[in-house]
């Protein structure tokens, strides 16, 4: 863990590009606000492969069972990889476990879901659970995500409303210190009202999004598949093959900027 970990991830330089994923659905989002830089690429770490996490060099990958690899595509900072461990996971829980109403119960057992899928992602890539959001890698919040459009491009009118039972969104930030480091920090919503089972298994598949799986699989067995399906899988070999192969990828993420005289990131 490098010295600047316990730096917030609200950075004084904001965020300049977000996406999101979301089951079946890819929506990319561009953000640029606050620090104008004009050719704000010059500024990006260069594209550098990290050490592959313990838990990942053990796994051995069956080829037999292959991977969808070709389908996890780089962002503009590169592979969505985490680079220290271990990775820090905010979970929505009840405020007051006395309260024994409905409500809080449903809360509980959202939170007993979630909390499951953690434990499954975290015998592949270390996960810690943190009690400030603010801290967090990976923020996982009992939320509806916001309702998808589709537009017509011809008539620019709405074509059709799109529910989402979960979504998953990407923000990049530069991390203050010296060196400033490129970081990402993911934020999961998953709906309320979705049933325990729905819960573990949206849980699953964000949390496969989260940790650097930016696609979908077209096999319906893999936690990674684009819809949601009858009996929903448990996280496959090919989902572990294909995360080991993301890790293995280039990232500008983890790595410190580049500091020169023209940089907006340079300390004062
Ligand atoms: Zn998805």
């Amino acid at each position: 863990m490098s010295p600047n970990s316990s730096n917030s991830p609200h950075s004084p330089y904001p965020i300049a590009i977000g996406v999101a994923i979301a089951i079946g659905i890819l929506v990319i989002l561009l953000e640029f606000r606050g620090v104008e830089a004009k050719d704000s690429n010059s500024f990006l770490p260069p594209l550098q492969v990290h050490l592959l996490p313990p838990t990942l060099a053990q796994w051995q990958v069956l080829s037999k069972a292959g991977d969808y690899f070709s389908e996890v595509k780089p962002t503009a900072a590169g592979y969505l990889v985490w680079s220290e461990f271990p990775i820090k996971v905010y979970l929505d829980r009840p405020e007051n476990l006395q309260d024994s109403s409905a409500s809080n119960r449903r809360f509980q057992q959202w939170t007993n879901a979630v909390a499951e899928a953690i434990r499954e992602w975290n015998a592949y890539l270390p996960l810690i659970e943190v009690k400030q959001p603010e801290l967090a890698d990976i923020a996982i919040e009992r939320y509806l995500p916001p309702l998808g459009v589709q537009i017509d491009r011809e008539t620019g009118r709405i074509k059709r409303f799109r529910a989402r039972s979960a979504q998953t969104r990407c923000e990049f930030y530069i991390r203050a210190g010296n060196p400033p480091i490129l970081s990402h920090r993911m934020t999961i919503l998953i709906n309320p009202g979705l049933s325990d089972r729905s819960i573990l298994s949206a849980a699953r598949h964000e949390l496969g999004h989260a940790l650097g799986i930016w696609g979908h699989s077209r096999v319906e067995t893999d936690i990674m598949y684009f819809s949601q399906v009858r009996t929903p899988p448990s996280i496959s070999p090919r989902d572990i093959n294909t995360l080991k192969k993301v890790y293995q990828q280039p990232t500008r993420l983890g790595w410190a900027l580049p500091l020169n005289n023209s940089s907006p990131y340079k300390k004062r």
